[in-house]
């Protein structure tokens, strides 16, 4: 499936949450903030209809897979991963999305949205450990050093950066503003993730 490329408030709506997909332009003029905006898109939205249980299961899967800009496809792959390793296959699904490259990129404050980390990662300009590393699916570990590629460093978003107060980084991942470069502190634990993501449901959503 392709990645969607519509107006990503849409997606907000569909999920009756804030996903915060627009980054730092989401704590102003957010379309979930206005009347029409609390209904989901399309001739249907308006429905006071009570939830199946399937369609909260669904919208909680749903509602990871859009946060994190993944195919249905990319999500599914995760969740069997996850499913394989040692320990609860929720918290393990929401440790490996957590720890993509361009997540990071993004919780470190190197990107203004999930979108432009994808393509800042994309497009070379962040660096693991010293070395370049463009994809974005890329699992980050603890101990990895994480940097903006010296040419990027001319970036203006980036110089912009510097002179602004340090991001609000989470306890797993720490940032050195000098340096322009933030390292990994260890795995994320569970509540570390960007947004509360109720991974049970998604468990029992492809249980079923
Ligand atoms: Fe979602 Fe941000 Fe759009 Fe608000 S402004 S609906 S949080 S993407």
């Amino acid at each position: 499936m392709a990645r969607y490329l519509g107006s990503v408030c849409k997606l907000c709506r569909r999920e009756k949450e804030k996903l915060f997909l627009k980054g730092e332009r989401c704590s102003s003029n957010c379309a979930l903030d206005t009347k029409r905006g609390k209904n989901a898109p399309g001739q249907h939205g308006i429905s006071k209809s009570k939830m199946s249980d399937y369609a909260k299961h669904l919208r909680e899967k749903q509602k990871a897979r859009r946060i994190y800009g993944l195919t249905e496809e990319q999500f599914s792959h995760y969740y069997v991963t996850a499913e394989r390793m040692p320990g609860s296959t929720g918290d393990n699904l929401l440790k490996l999305l957590e720890l993509r490259l361009d997540n990071v990129v993004y919780r470190l404050g190197f990107a203004a949205s999930k979108n432009m980390a994808r393509q800042t990662v994309n497009h070379g300009n962040i660096t693991v450990n010293g070395k370049k590393i463009d994809v974005p699916r890329y699992q980050v570990k603890a101990g990895d050093i994480i940097s903006v590629a010296e040419k990027y460093k001319e970036n203006a978003y980036v110089k912009n950066l510097v002179e602004k107060p340090s991001p609000n980084v989470p306890a797993w991942l720490s940032f050195n503003k000098d340096k322009v470069e933030g390292s990994v502190v260890s795995e994320p634990l569970v509540g570390e993730t960007s947004q509360s993501i109720n991974s049970q449901l998604i468990v029992e959503y492809y249980s079923k």
